[in-house]
């Protein structure tokens, strides 16, 4: 029997920093790892579906899942509640199986003051420009909610350096490279170092 424990994988990013396509090819190209579906109260978009995307439950539901503590880590993001069941990462891990978290800063912070053991990586965009543009490119948002997500991205970036690991997303393969050999290789560097902190401090100035 295998008595191993599944690694917890935390990353974050700006919406719109290629995050989501990163860790979709993570997954499709390994085994053993799967990504954490989340409870949100948000309304699910074209194309999404329940207990695949996310578990789309009320406001009511969430509530009362929260008051529970059934939730590990839980935040407003873009004025809808996000959540991470307890019990679904602890049956995969328990069962050996690596679960990635695709969760906000705050979601972070919150599994750090647990001192749930996890490996963290923070996802950079090359720029604001390019931020902007795959916003607007992804089209599934409104320009108000397009604005709402570019404040939060500037707010967001500020928490990067708290992360075990950042990885800039200049270059999807390069980009997909680094976080495959993070999460498989047990790597203890940051990638490409220079770069992306010198990127990071641009998009933070
Ligand atoms: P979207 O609505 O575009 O799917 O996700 C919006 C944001 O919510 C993303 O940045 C994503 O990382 C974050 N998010 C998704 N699920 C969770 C969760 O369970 N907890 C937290 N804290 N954030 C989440």
């Amino acid at each position: 029997m295998n008595n191993k424990k599944g690694k917890l994988i935390v990353i974050s990013a700006p919406s719109g920093a290629g995050k989501s396509s990163l860790i979709k090819a993570i997954i499709n190209n390994n085994n053993n790892i799967e990504l954490s579906i989340s409870a949100t109260t948000r309304k699910p978009r074209e194309g999404e579906s329940n207990a695949k995307d996310y578990f789309f439950i009320s406001d009511e539901k969430f509530n009362t899942l929260k008051s529970k503590d059934d939730f590990v880590e839980c935040a407003l993001v873009h004025n809808y509640q996000y959540g991470t069941l307890r019990s679904y990462i602890n049956e995969r891990i328990d069962k050996g199986i690596n679960i990635i978290l695709d969760i906000d800063v705050q979601g972070f912070e919150q599994i750090q003051e647990a001192s749930i053991d996890n490996t963290s990586i923070f996802i950079i965009p090359p720029s604001i420009e390019e931020l902007k543009n795959r916003l607007n490119i992804r089209g599934l948002d409104s320009q108000d909610v397009i604005e709402t997500r570019l404040e939060n991205a500037r707010h967001e970036l500020k928490y990067a350096n708290n992360f075990d690991f950042r990885v800039l997303n200049d270059e999807f393969d390069d980009a997909l490279k680094s976080l495959v050999s993070i999460i498989f290789d047990d790597s203890s560097k940051d990638i490409d170092t220079e770069k992306s902190t010198k990127i990071l401090q641009e998009l933070l100035s």
